[in-house]
């Protein structure tokens, strides 16, 4: 049986961990943090499986894995959240609601009455909205540690607190999924900062991710269990790994508020900030020297492509096909 060493737990590297022990790999996984699963990017993100919205501004590639992506995580999670998302505008600004339809697919159109019908919460507060009603979220902080569990039960070997390098591992294959981390080995990865909060509210009742759009400021709020609200996020050009600024801070729960007045009662549970992996093209990568791979630049796109990454992986070691758009060797 052919043995890989996993390196980092983050979403890309469970993902990659799960899927290669279910191939029958003999699988390790090495972790610079603790068991938390905390440490890194994956831990700050919104989770939402949103391959029609992300049309928006990213590449047909990524279109296609997410979708991709979507099944596998029903497969492996057919409980997980699959409410569709909402996309909404200020009443005063259809124009930008027209064109986020114009550059994706896969949405209804509601008018007023119909989002109270879907989201009433959102009652009387827009008069049109797109709705994508195949796509879904997950919690990372549920998502992570079940799919530890999930490794472990498929055998796979972690290790936590172990710092690693693919030059110190002597399995058969090594898969570096250290996120920004990579840059040593690859110096063109750069992280976009990405800010987010955590509020609770028990005023407002959300079933689905809610976009809502803004020329300057956009925002997405995405509901977890006990009335726990993500609001996220800011892209800012920045490695900085500080949290989050007062300006972001204040934009950010000014749109929240737009979109639901009951937002300003809500009490703040964290203010957050991680950085994400990205290449100057924005596309995710399959970089392969020798027996190692490297599986990087998940950018905004962690959660909606790990999945159908770790399944490429499994077909490149088994058969050595690949998607050609993801794959570079050198
Ligand atoms: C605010 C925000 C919101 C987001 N929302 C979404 C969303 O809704 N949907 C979506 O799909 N994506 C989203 N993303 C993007 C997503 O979070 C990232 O694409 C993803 O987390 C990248 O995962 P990764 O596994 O590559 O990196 P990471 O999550 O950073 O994991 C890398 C892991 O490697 C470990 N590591 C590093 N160096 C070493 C070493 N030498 N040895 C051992 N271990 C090491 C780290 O400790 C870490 O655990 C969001 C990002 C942010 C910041």
């Amino acid at each position: 049986m052919l043995s890989i060493t996993v390196i980092g737990a983050g979403i890309a590297g469970l993902w990659q961990a799960c899927s290669l022990a279910k191939a029958g790999f003999a699988v390790r996984l090495l972790e610079q943090g603790d068991e938390t699963l905390s440490g890194g990017c994956s831990w700050r993100a919104g989770g939402m499986l949103a391959p029609y919205c992300e049309a928006e501004v990213a590449e047909p590639l990524v279109v296609r894995l997410g979708l991709r992506s979507l099944e596998l995580w029903r497969n492996w999670l057919p409980a997980f959240s699959q409410n569709g998302s909402l996309v909404v505008a200020p009443s005063r600004d259809p124009a930008s609601l027209q064109r986020f339809g114009r550059l994706t697919q896969g949405y209804e159109t509601l008018d007023g009455a119909a989002i109270a019908r879907l989201e009433p919460a959102l009652a009387g507060r827009f008069n049109g909205a797109l709705y994508y009603p195949t796509e879904a979220h997950v919690d990372p902080r549920q998502a992570l540690p079940r799919l530890l569990r999930e490794a472990r039960e498929l055998g796979v070997e972690t290790v936590f607190h172990r710092s690693a390098k693919l030059s110190d591992v002597d399995s058969d294959w090594g898969i570096d999924c250290r996120g920004l981390a990579a840059q040593d080995a690859w110096p063109e990865l750069r992280g976009v900062k990405g800010e987010m909060i955590l509020v609770k509210s028990a005023d407002v009742r959300l079933q689905r991710p809610v976009r809502l759009l803004h020329h300057r400021h956009p925002i997405y709020v995405v509901p977890r269990d006990e009335g726990i609200f993500m609001i996220g996020a800011t892209s800012l050009e920045s490695e900085s790994r500080g949290g989050v600024s007062v300006r972001s801070a204040g934009e950010l729960l000014t749109q929240a508020y737009s979109l639901h007045p009951a937002f300003a009662e809500a009490e703040i549970l964290e203010l957050n900030a991680g950085l994400r992996p990205a290449f100057p093209d924005h596309l995710p990568r399959i970089l392969s020297r020798g027996r190692h791979l490297f599986v990087n630049g998940l950018y905004r796109h962690g959660f909606l492509l790990s999945p159908a990454l770790a399944e490429q992986v499994v077909q490149y070691l088994r058969r050595g096909a690949v998607e050609p758009e993801l794959f570079h060797e050198y």
